[in-house]
């Protein structure tokens, strides 16, 4: 490797590139990473992070509600949005302080500047003009949101990137789309006061998620007031004095304040200098690689939300620790892109691993998938009085009795699915849920209490 600079470069200091990077530093690679943003990437600095932090702030509304049934007396609440923001921002930085000391200490040579593909093995920096030769290039870029079509007006709407630079709460807000993105800020405006409309070109949100909880998010979305907008489409925004208008596909217009538009994110791969080395692109413009992330080009990988593969955080961290240890350590490691169990932080939360009811029944067949599930009022709601239930549900194959999936809605879902994630990604059975001891009185005993099987449309036969 004498006539490189170093042996890997990494373009993009996000989730999936700094591990890689430190993982490859820590195998004894000299590395170096350039990051054109913030170091950190989308998930610390404009994603997932600052995102909790402010569905924190928004579900005080529900403890300030259900305290009263409690005996405290809350008193009037007032929500201060630039001292959300001012502490959230500060708590960002911080962490993209720690970022880059974690890459010097793992003396990693960091560029804050753009960094494109000049030859199979060698990248220039756009500011410096500077050109690096490394035996091994790593593509870690991300993804940008999109608004497509354009449609008029358009440059009105802002998307995921600008909705942390807000200067204030809006006091009406149209969100459209209905995936992640999209369900988890109409809850986070509702919870914080803003009137919050939630438009989606399907009938029911989050699609590909099991149907029974696709259901409960939008009752629960509906009955806590947030104005679902289903079976339409955007069709044109335009400014008037003091608010925007919003003409929909029905003919409908709506006023309001600010449009947030999420939907969907794609790959950044343009002018990156792929189509000097020959990386063709797939339909949506992400880089296709094999279970190594190797590109066509032996000399250059790719990882994270760029390959669109599962476009989570913790995938792309996987696909950058499994491509250093492949290509660094000697140890060849696949990322495995199924059973991911994933969070949705809207307000009812939803936890989910494996596969939904209907995907289920798809695979196997109706006469091999067995339904379990309960809805009900949680333990606190007793005394709060909130009406909003918990859904658990359990998938499971009739022949061999594994647990194909496990979703739940409900506060804490994030943190339960998690540790069902586990049994599951296990090969856990309903019998070992059923030999698990509850913890009582908790909602998650649920999972492991659930006897008889859910009798839907069709009979359900139980060996
Ligand atoms: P998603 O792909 O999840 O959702 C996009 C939404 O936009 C869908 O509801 C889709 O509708 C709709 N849509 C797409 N194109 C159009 C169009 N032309 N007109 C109207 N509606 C349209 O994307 P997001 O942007 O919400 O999230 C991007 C990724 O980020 C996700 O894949 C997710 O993995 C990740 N993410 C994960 C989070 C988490 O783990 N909690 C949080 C946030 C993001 P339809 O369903 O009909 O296609």
């Amino acid at each position: 490797m004498a006539d490189f600079d170093v042996d890997l470069f990494v373009i993009g200091a996000g989730s999936g590139g700094v591990r890689a990077a430190r993982i490859a530093a820590g195998h004894g690679a000299k590395v170096a990473i350039a990051e054109e943003y913030r170091f950190g990437g989308t998930c610390v600095i404009r994603g997932c992070v600052p995102k909790k932090l402010m569905v924190y702030a928004s579900r005080f509304r529900d403890e300030f509600a259900d305290a009263a049934g409690f005996g405290w007396q809350v008193g009037e609440t007032r929500f201060d949005w630039a001292t959300l923001k001012a502490n959230r921002d500060a708590e960002i930085s911080r962490l993209e302080r720690i970022y880059g000391a974690l890459l010097q200490g793992s003396k990693i040579a960091t560029f804050s500047e753009r960094a494109v593909i000049e030859d199979a093995n060698t990248v220039r920096l756009i500011t410096s003009g500077r050109t690096i030769r490394a035996g091994h290039i790593l593509i870690a870029v991300g993804a940008h949101p999109t608004m497509e079509p354009p449609i008029p007006g358009g440059d009105l709407a802002i998307t995921s990137n600008e909705v942390f630079e807000l200067e204030k709460l809006p006091p009406r807000i149209l969100v459209v789309g209905g995936g992640y993105i999209a369900v988890e800020f109409a809850g986070v405006f509702h919870g914080l006061g803003s009137r919050t409309s939630l438009l989606h070109r399907g009938e029911r949100l989050l699609r590909g998620f099991d149907e029974d909880v696709r259901e409960a998010l939008g009752k629960a979305y509906a009955e806590r007031g947030i104005d679902l907008r289903l079976g339409v489409m955007l069709e044109r925004l335009e400014r008037r004095d003091d608010c925007i208008a919003v003409t929909l596909s029905d003919g409908q217009v709506l006023e309001t304040d600010q449009v947030l538009v999420a939907t969907g994110r794609r790959p950044n791969t343009r002018h990156l200098g792929l189509e000097k080395v020959g990386i063709e692109l797939d339909m949506v413009g992400a880089i296709p690689v094999d279970g190594y992330s190797r590109t066509s080009v032996p000399s250059i990988s790719a990882v994270g939300d760029v390959t669109n593969r599962a476009n989570l955080t913790p995938v792309a961290i996987r696909e950058g620790h499994a491509f250093a240890d492949t290509l660094f350590g000697g140890k060849p490691s696949l990322v495995e892109h199924e059973l991911i169990p994933t969070a949705v932080f809207s307000t009812p939360e939803i936890g989910t691993v494996g596969h939904g009811e209907e995907a289920a029944r798809r695979l196997y067949g109706d006469e091999n998938v067995i339904i379990y599930k309960a809805s009900f009022r949680p333990m606190k709601a007793t005394l709060s009085g909130r009406s909003e239930q918990v859904l658990m549900k359990l998938v499971v194959h009739a022949e061999t009795d594994k647990v194909l999936g496990v979703h739940v809605v409900g506060e804490h879902a994030g943190e339960m699915i998690q540790l069902a994630g586990v049994a599951v990604s296990m090969g856990a059975t309903k019998t070992d849920f059923d030999r698990t001891v509850a913890v009582h009185p908790t909602a998650a005993e649920e999972l492991v209490t659930m006897r008889t099987p859910f009798v839907t449309k069709r009979p359900v036969a139980v060996g």
